[in-house]
């Protein structure tokens, strides 16, 4: 058997064209466009390439970009009066301060600082805590853009047996609350689970965010199951991801791959949630 490919590039290009008409009708309405604030603090090379190109997404949207570089040794007091310049500023429908921050900010605090409505990150606690009881937020990117995936290929994932491999903040936990919230049986197993495998094995979604590259055999996967690699890992063979795609290729139904399968989702997502965020503010329905 051999799997079907998800094309997370396609899938990202057609979600971010449809937000760009729906972001054009947008601005007839109001007369502005959804724009979305970037903050990097310091020059971490791979930092200033997702910011660079959260910006060009952002603009290739219709949307307005503004992009606020501070130097590394910025005091934690400046960052915060700028985020709570951008909280009050109404052209600012979202704020993204791009992780990690210099060891000298606490991250925690800044993203408290946030206004969780501008939190187009979802990365706030209050946000975490709405997508936990359901309530309207905003989702993190990475694990939005991995639903969406998912729902492509089984529109009705209630009563699947998922598993999400990690339990960040960022992407397993979230994950975790999304596949629930869709009725999947949802497991999640981390770097202290006893028998990781014994668990995949029992799998028709796996989400792997673990960061070890290859980590995930394909003798763990469960034939014809739909296997979403979240890593991004950079070795000697160039990037791969968490789970060996030649040999669960051999064995899922369907898999993505590293590069070209979540990477590019998570900025049409953040593009998404702009425009869903503007959409709120002005009182105007999200045509998604
Ligand atoms: P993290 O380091 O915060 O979390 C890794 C998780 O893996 C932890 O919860 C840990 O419990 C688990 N883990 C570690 N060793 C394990 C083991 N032996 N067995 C089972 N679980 C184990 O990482 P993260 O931020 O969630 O990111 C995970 C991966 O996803 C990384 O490769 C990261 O680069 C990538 N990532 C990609 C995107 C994207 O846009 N595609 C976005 C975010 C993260």
């Amino acid at each position: 058997m051999t799997a079907t490919i998800i094309d997370g590039k396609a899938h990202a290009l057609a979600l971010r064209t449809r937000v760009a008409a729906h972001v054009a009708t947008f601005r007839e309405a109001t007369g502005r466009a959804p724009g979305l604030a970037v903050v990097l603090v310091g020059e971490d090379p791979a930092s200033a390439v997702y910011v660079r190109n959260k910006g060009k997404a952002t603009l290739d949207a219709g949307m307005a970009s503004f992009e606020h570089r501070l130097p590394v040794d910025t005091e934690a007091e400046t960052l915060l009066a700028l985020v709570a310049q951008l909280n009050a500023d109404p052209a600012v429908d979202g704020i993204l301060v791009q992780l990690p921050l210099p060891a000298h900010i606490d991250a925690q605090a800044v993203l408290l600082a946030i206004d969780p409505d501008k939190d187009v990150d979802g990365f706030h606690p209050v946000n975490a805590g709405r997508l936990a009881i359901g309530a309207e937020g905003f989702v993190p990117c990475t694990p939005l853009g991995c639903l969406i995936l998912l729902k492509d290929i089984h529109p009705k994932l209630s009563g699947m047996e998922a598993v999400v491999v990690g339990r960040s903040n960022i992407v397993g936990k979230p994950m975790a609350q999304l596949l629930l919230q869709q009725s999947c049986t949802v497991t999640i197993v981390h770097s202290r689970t006893r028998d990781v495998a014994a668990h995949l094995r029992m799998a028709d979604i796996v989400v792997a965010a673990v960061g070890i590259p290859r980590f995930i055999q394909g003798d763990w996967i469960k034939p014809g199951a739909s296997v979403i690699d979240v890593g991004i890992n950079r070795t000697d063979d160039g990037l791969v991801g968490d789970v060996d795609f030649a040999a669960a290729s051999a064995v899922a139904g369907a898999i993505t791959p590293v590069p070209g399968g979540v990477g590019p989702m998570t900025i049409a997502c953040l593009i998404r949630n702009t425009y869903v965020s503007a959409c709120r503010r002005e009182r105007l329905e999200a045509m998604l």
